[in-house]
């Protein structure tokens, strides 16, 4: 992956400071299953303030992520892999 020079956030397209998140897989799982981001956002770079409001989002509903969690799972987790690695396939191509 590219690290040199001004990313563009993955999120909003702006360009800045953006850098990768920790968040963890089961959030972006969550994040994508709420379409809070697209599966192309996932795992990249974003900028702050898409940040703050995804981390937001997660806050607000700490509550749902574990729910939606026990209800999807695994199966939420491998079909975001799959999503990702097809992304990455389509890219390279
Ligand atoms: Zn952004």
């Amino acid at each position: 992956m590219a690290t040199t020079g001004i990313e563009s956030c993955a999120n909003c397209g702006s360009d800045g400071k953006c850098r990768r998140r920790d968040f963890s897989e089961q959030a972006w799982g969550v994040l994508l299953l709420w379409k809070e981001v697209q599966v192309s956002t996932v795992d990249q770079a974003i900028c702050d303030g898409c940040y703050n409001e995804l981390r937001e989002v997660l806050i607000d509903r700490a509550d749902e992520v574990e729910e939606t969690l026990a209800e999807h799972g695994p199966g939420l987790l491998s079909a975001m892999k799959e999503e990702i690695a097809s992304n990455k396939e389509r890219k390279a191509s």
